[in-house]
């Protein structure tokens, strides 16, 4: 029988409410009052995790797989639902993402040397049990991404989610933990506490039993978690530009740029944040994302208003992140269309709609005189972050240039943002792309050590 929207949102609605229940999910399938709990309940989890064969670490994470495709529209929902921000449809795409495209245990590899004075191998070995803090703006989808890859490396983890998507980011604690039960393995796999807090975070970046940290989030985070003293992820803030030259199929540009930017409504830390186009080509770039693209050309008294809104304060206001175009501009007393997926206006790139990251379908566009001026304003408005970038050109030598000066864990050339996740790309996916300390887009191995093991003068059969 076909699902209706009507029994989803009735399925959303009766897990939400059990989750009201405080005790109900304490201590089960991964819930924890207390973060102490919680990380000896990991502990214990671990020490069965260690103990179990590849191919058993693979069954949990083929049932996680399964799992997450058969509530993958429940946890869109739910994410929407509690936090206010991105839309259902992208968000089911996310999670099926995360299904077809997290590796598991085939990452894992070993490095071998044999020769007359024996063998010796590069063994990637787990560190135990992983602390992970995750941001809200993919809270589910970082979860389940983060728990099967370091499964697959042979790890459990304690997670320290965001507050405002603690419900969510429980729905999917609890799937991974009934599907570890499911294909025969341990309860706890992955663990949090119901109300997760800067302190209970400080309580496992410091406990005795925590090795490693992933930090999936904001500047504050990863900072916090690089001065814990312990070894750190670090999966930072973005403001990815997407550069435009006079080789470019201008079209295609505009519309890989527009789906890019507007998919789970500008929420991905990858998605194009603003684009720098060289002036020969601007306009006609502006036509195709207006004629053929839905966007929304803001005047400049809209800019300003929008300013006021988004940036209330000079702070980014939550209230606007992730939220969709026509919302933005009902905010500021316009209705616009319902076509309207992105508001688009061409201004300096000082303008503070363009140089702060906003993660919502803001786009402006700044006119380079050439593209040397180009690359230099693009990596001015990355800020270091050496995060995301994006190019459409034809010329190598262009596309060569801006690589080696914007220097970023990810760069996109001539296709949307979200391709670097292996949607619509090749290569494999993940929620965690770790650009402050260099790991890039994290998978099972990034969550592994490597252990060096030497047979002295034997097992070498050449
Ligand atoms: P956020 O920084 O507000 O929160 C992220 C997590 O860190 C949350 O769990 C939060 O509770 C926690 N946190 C924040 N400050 C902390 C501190 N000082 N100590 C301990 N924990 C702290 O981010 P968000 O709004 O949830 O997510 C959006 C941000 O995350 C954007 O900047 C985006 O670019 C970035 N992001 C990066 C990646 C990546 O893979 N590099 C992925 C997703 C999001």
């Amino acid at each position: 029988m076909p699902i209706s929207e009507s029994m989803v949102q009735d399925i959303v609605q009766e897990v939400m409410a059990k989750m009201q229940i405080a005790d109900a999910p304490t201590g089960k399938h991964g819930i924890f009052k207390d973060m102490n709990d919680a990380i000896e309940a990991a502990k214990k989890s671990e020490l069965i995790v260690k103990k179990m064969s590849m191919d058993q670490r693979e069954k949990i994470i083929t049932c996680i797989r399964k799992k997450i495709k058969e509530n993958a529209e429940i946890m869109a929902r739910m994410g929407v639902d509690e936090t206010g921000m991105g839309n259902v449809g992208d968000k089911i795409l996310k999670h099926h993402l995360v299904a077809d495209k997290t590796p598991g245990t085939e990452d894992i590899t070993t490095t071998a040397w044999s020769g007359d004075r024996g063998l010796t191998l590069i063994e990637m070995g787990p560190f135990g049990v992983i602390g992970a803090i995750t941001p809200c703006t993919n809270p589910s989808e970082t979860i389940l991404c983060n728990t099967m890859g370091m499964l697959a490396g042979g790890n459990t983890v304690v997670f320290n989610p965001h507050p405002a998507a603690i419900k969510t980011s429980i729905f999917a604690i609890n799937l991974v933990n009934e599907a570890s039960l499911e294909a025969g393995g341990p309860d706890n796999i992955a663990v949090t506490v119901e109300k997760p807090t800067l302190e209970t975070s400080n309580i496992m970046m410091k406990h005795k039993d925590i090795p490693l940290i992933a930090a999936t989030g904001g500047p504050g985070v990863v900072t916090a978690v690089l001065s814990s003293g312990k070894r750190g992820i670090g999966a930072g803030a973005g403001n990815p530009p997407a550069v435009v030259d006079e080789t470019a199929d201008i079209r295609k540009a505009a519309q890989d740029i527009v789906n890019g930017c507007t998919f789970d409504n500008n929420l991905p830390c990858i998605a194009e944040k603003e684009v720098v186009a060289v002036s020969s080509v601007v306009d006609e770039l502006m036509h195709y994302m207006l004629t053929e693209n839905d966007c929304y050309l803001a005047s400049k008294e809209e800019q300003d208003k929008l300013t006021e809104v988004v940036l209330a304060g000079g702070k980014l206001n939550r209230k606007c992140v992730g939220r969709d175009a026509r919302t933005l501009l009902s905010m500021i007393g316009v209705n616009a269309p319902a076509n309207i997926r992105c508001i688009i206006f061409e201004g300096p790139k000082e303008h503070p709609l363009i140089t702060t990251e906003l993660m919502m379908p803001i786009l402006g566009i700044v006119r380079a005189k050439d593209f040397d001026d180009a690359v230099e304003q693009a990596v001015w408005l990355e800020h270091g972050n050496r995060h995301s970038a994006h190019i459409h050109s034809k010329n190598v030598d262009n596309i060569t240039k801006y690589a080696k000066a914007i220097d970023t864990a990810i760069l996109v050339k001539n296709g949307p943002s979200y391709s670097a996740l292996g949607f619509g790309g090749e290569g494999y996916c993940t929620f965690t792309i770790a650009s402050r300390t260099g790991e890039g887009l994290t998978s099972a191995s990034t969550f592994t050590k490597r252990r060096r093991c030497v047979m002295s003068d034997s097992l070498c059969i050449r």
